[in-house]
């Protein structure tokens, strides 16, 4: 049996969604203890211990630190002989992810969407070819750091023993620092934690037609995305473009609208589990992974849906 340590973040006490994924994944492998960095970290252990944790390691920090999280896990590893570490797949777990296999003389396996136990190590199935097709994996490591996508994992509550320990976290000696943090001005639930996401295309013509993609996610409580195009002609913020070369999605519901499907974009949300598209073009390829699609113009679609959706949902 693997011995595991989960690694994940805490915000003001509370574990990022990721944090519980990779917690649960954990303990239906057979046992996981979980590494949580950030603040206020003691209020949020009893929380991962719900998920499954035996021991919750909390790593005090307020600014992340890639090089000093990185510095702790591989520490932590080799003190107590973990064989297995799993991290989000979002930008600081891969960010992190490569430090850790470096420090432990690893690789990294990244994106895995489904893991099982073969023997004492953990079989990994990821998507390749921009999610045309699935590989499974499994580690020749002698420690085996593996990134999990967030969404992809279901959250359970099969609480573990929840044993807190302190564990100290060194900036000292890192190259990198962090000199500014600017917090996004806005409510919406994050992009890669979202279990609805509306994202916009370059059918929308223009940025003063963002709001309408904004203004349906907000009806639904979804996060926004967009597709690079949108992005790179500057009508919304880079943060929020999802695919290949953007964030990895995998919500219950991706909602394109004005998208083609460029195989780029559907590398990014290819792994929703329910995807409608709006678009005029019947031919468009998004229509390919649809599981239902509205062939019209997205400015006589979008708004009516809003007022029938506030209607239905009471806002
Ligand atoms: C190396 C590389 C990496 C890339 N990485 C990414 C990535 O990470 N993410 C990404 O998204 N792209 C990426 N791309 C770009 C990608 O190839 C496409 O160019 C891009 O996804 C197209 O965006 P789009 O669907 O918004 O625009 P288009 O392809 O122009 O599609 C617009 C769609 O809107 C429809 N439309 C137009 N008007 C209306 C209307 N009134 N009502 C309804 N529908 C309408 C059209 O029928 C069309 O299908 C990458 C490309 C390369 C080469």
């Amino acid at each position: 049996m693997a011995k595991i340590l989960a690694v994940g973040e805490v915000a003001n006490g509370v574990p990022k969604k990721a944090t519980r994924e990779i917690t649960s994944v954990g303990k239906a492998l057979g046992g996981v203890d979980t590494i949580v960095f950030g603040t206020n970290t003691a209020s949020g252990a009893a929380e991962v211990a719900k998920h499954g944790a035996d021991t919750v390691y909390t790593a005090e920090i307020a600014d992340y630190n890639g090089e000093a999280y990185a510095r702790a896990v591989a520490k932590l590893v080799k003190e107590k002989g973990y064989d297995t570490v799993l991290i989000p797949h979002s930008w600081t777990g891969r960010d992190v992810s490569a430090r850790v296999a470096t420090l432990l003389d690893s690789a990294v396996i990244s994106d895995a969407v489904e893991l099982s136990m073969d023997g004492d190590k953990i079989k990994i199935r990821k998507p390749v070819y921009s999610g045309k097709a699935f590989v499974n994996l499994k580690s020749k490591c002698a420690i085996q750091v593996v990134t999990v996508r967030p969404n992809s994992q279901p959250i359970k509550e099969n609480a573990g023993a929840g044993k807190v320990e302190t564990v100290a976290v060194d900036t000292t000696t890192s190259k990198a620092k962090q000199v500014s943090f600017t917090a996004q001005k806005s409510n919406r639930v994050s992009l890669t934690e979202a279990d609805i996401v509306v994202s916009g295309g370059r059918g929308i013509k223009g940025p003063e037609n963002f709001p309408l993609i904004e203004g349906l996610a907000d009806i639904l409580g979804a996060g926004v995305g967009a597709t690079r195009a949108v992005v790179d002609a500057g009508w919304c913020d880079h943060t929020l473009q999802v695919g290949q070369t953007g964030q990895t999605v995998s919500p219950t519901l991706y909602i394109a609208v004005g998208i083609s499907g460029a195989i780029q974009h559907m590398a990014g949300m290819g792994s929703s589990k329910y995807i409608v598209a709006i678009n005029k073009d019947a031919d468009a390829p998004i229509f390919k992974v649809s599981t239902y699609g509205i062939v019209d113009d997205l400015f006589a679609v979008v708004p009516p849906l809003q007022e029938e959706l506030k209607g239905l949902l009471g806002k």
